[in-house]
Parts: structure tokens; C-alpha cells; sequence
């Protein structure tokens, strides 16, 4: 069972297309085990974002993430971060394919409607990083294969 932290960025919850997007994450089988509203620091940003705060579109990244609350979620399954940067589809919702997230609501290489980890060691480190340790359910998989 892998964990994956996901954002949903300013652009997604202007749209209302949180529950569209979290809705196919639950199709797609994976449990929600944290979730909540929250505002970005830019502090905050410079740690999640440091392998980008280089480049020159930095600024406005940092101002556009922090320009309003986001929802924040950390969702658990088999396989969950790779597929869900599968579903997510690639950063510029130019070259991402109808059918994923970013290719049906994504509007710009930076404004595109969600954040995944990309690792399996940032999922955890993310969600680490933005959840407190009493935000965090621990889902039984027992209790769920019995039910
Ligand atoms: P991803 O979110 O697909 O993992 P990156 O980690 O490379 O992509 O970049 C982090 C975020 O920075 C992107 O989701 C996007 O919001 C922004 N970004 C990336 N590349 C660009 C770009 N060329 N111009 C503007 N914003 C960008």
C-alpha cells in the first residue's frame, strides 16, 4: 500500500471541479485517509516547490499558489502514485490527453489543476510536511476486505 499527497490548486477549486476530480480518484479505488482546506505560505512553497525555485516562473508560481486557500488530501492504494500521475496526465495540459485530469481542466503550464507526488518517498515526505500526525487516518485493510 503506497501513499500519495495530493493538491488542489487555486484554478481547480474556481472551476468546482474538486469533487469532479477527487471523485475519479475514489473510482479509481484509493481511500482518502487526510484531507483539508489550508492556506500555502510562501515559505511553505519554497520547501515543496525548491526543485523549481530557480526558475524564473518561480514567482509567480509561489504567487498564484498562495493567492488563495487550496484543499489538500493524502490518499492510500496499491500503486497510487504512479497512477495517479498517470491519471493526472503531464505538467502542460497542452500535451495532456482528454481523459486525464489535466487534459479535460487544465488551463496553463502553471495553472493546472492539481498537484501529485511523484515518488513514493515524496508521497510520504509530503504528506509529512503538510498534515499533522492527528490528520492522518490509518485505514485497517482488514476492516476493509471484511466489509
Ligand atoms: P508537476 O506538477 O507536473 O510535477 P513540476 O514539478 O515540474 O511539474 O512543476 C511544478 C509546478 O510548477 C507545475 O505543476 C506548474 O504549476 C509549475 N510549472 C512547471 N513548469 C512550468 C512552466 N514552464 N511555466 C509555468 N509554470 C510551470
Amino acid at each position: 500500500m503506497q501513499r500519495t499527497f495530493i493538491i488542489f490548486k487555486p484554478d481547480c477549486i474556481d472551476k468546482k471541479h474538486v469533487g469532479a476530480v477527487l471523485g475519479r480518484f475514489e473510482q479509481a479505488g484509493f481511500s482518502i485517509i487526510g484531507l483539508k482546506m489550508m492556506h500555502l505560505t510562501p515559505a511553505l512553497l519554497r520547501v515543496h516547490y525548491a526543485h523549481v525555485a530557480h526558475l524564473p516562473f518561480f514567482p509567480r508560481l509561489e504567487q498564484f499558489m498562495s493567492s488563495r486557500p487550496v484543499i489538500v488530501a493524502a490518499l492510500q492504494g496499491e500503486n497510487v502514485v504512479a497512477r495517479v500521475r498517470e491519471m493526472l496526465g503531464p505538467t502542460d495540459p497542452k500535451k495532456a490527453a482528454p481523459g486525464t485530469i489535466r487534459g479535460d481542466f487544465g488551463e496553463s503550464g502553471m495553472i493546472n489543476v492539481a498537484h501529485a507526488s511523484d515518488s513514493v518517498e515524496n508521497g510520504i515526505l509530503e504528506i509529512d510536511r503538510f498534515f499533522k500526525p492527528g490528520e492522518i487516518f490509518e485505514i485497517d485493510p482488514v476492516a476493509l476486505s471484511a466489509s
